[in-house]
């Protein structure tokens, strides 16, 4: 069994409210719904990244050299479509809303996204388990650099005066050299998991120890059709924890909040700890 409310039908709110306020430990999981109302678009919603650029061919380091090869003009469009909104994003009411449960109960992060907003709402423990596009790894994927928001205003920028040149491929390299690229240390890229590559270690593992020990969590924006990261509501529901979905259409979870982010989570949270 499980309660569906509509965005502002009070009793889910209320019984989520409550199993929020008496929680010990709480992990909110996100993917890329809670980072839509900052202007980065989803991969699997109606106008999503996939739907232009088919993760058959985009959402792995093979395709991807294929498509240079073949298409070297549809690449850049691509780097620009991941980079852009990136770069020019800022945290929204439901990220800030989630950096504010920590002023109330053990919170942790879990998030699929790599675009870095939470650290920037200002949540203190956050897991990356697909990694970071602000942060640069070497290619035995040990940490060498960190980007700031600035850096990919930069780089999206320089990236934008390539894209309509002759030969864009190779301009959009040496704009992106920041990013990826040979130099005299070596290759190196932004930490980011592909298809088909070992997700983002601590984070993990980390992310396994923190599902498996919280009583409530907090899953936002996620399809959960991306596996393994699918599995951390199953690790936190068979640990016992209460999961409450937030999403404009929950298909997981115990008591599932229908609606967008940024209006469910600061009300949520303010029904919770407010009237505590
Ligand atoms: P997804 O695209 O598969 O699903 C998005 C989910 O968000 C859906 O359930 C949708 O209903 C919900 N949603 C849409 N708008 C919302 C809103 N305003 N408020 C709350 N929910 C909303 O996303 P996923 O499950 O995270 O899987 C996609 C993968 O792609 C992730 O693993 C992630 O690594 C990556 N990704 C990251 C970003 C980013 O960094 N911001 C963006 C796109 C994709």
């Amino acid at each position: 069994m499980h309660d569906v409310s509509n965005e502002f039908d009070g009793e889910p709110l209320a019984k989520a409210a409550a199993h929020l306020r008496s929680a010990q430990r709480v992990v909110v999981f996100t993917g890329a719904g809670i980072s839509a109302e900052s202007g980065i678009p989803t991969f699997r919603d109606a106008g999503g990244l996939w739907t232009t650029f088919p993760p058959d061919q985009f959402g792995h380091m093979g395709g991807l050299m294929q498509v240079a090869l073949n298409e070297p003009r549809r690449l850049v469009e691509f780097l620009f479509a991941v980079l852009q909104p990136i770069a020019a994003a800022e945290p929204n009411s439901g990220h800030l809303a989630i950096a504010s449960l920590e002023t109330h109960v053990p919170a942790t992060v879990i998030t699929q996204n790599i675009d870095g907003l939470h650290q920037d709402a200002g949540s203190r423990t956050v897991h990356e388990i697909h990694g970071s596009l602000l942060e640069i790894v070497d290619r035995h994927g040990k940490h060498t650099r960190h980007l700031s928001r600035d850096d990919l205003r930069t780089l999206a920028e320089s990236l934008q005066r390539a894209r309509g040149r002759h030969l864009p491929l190779p301009r959009a390299m040496l704009a992106l050299r920041k990013l990826f690229g040979i130099d005299l240390r070596g290759m190196h890229r932004p930490n980011i998991v592909l298809f088909g590559e070992s997700l983002a270690e601590p984070a993990w593992s980390r992310a396994v120890d923190a599902a498996s020990e919280c009583d409530v969590m907090l899953l936002v924006g996620t399809s959960a059709e991306v596996f393994p990261a699918a599995m951390i509501p199953e690790y936190a529901a068979s640990a016992g924890a209460t999961v409450i979905t937030v999403d404009p259409f929950p298909a997981l979870g115990s008591i599932r909040l229908q609606g967008t982010a940024t209006k469910i989570l600061p009300l949520l949270i303010d029904t919770a700890f407010d009237s505590a």
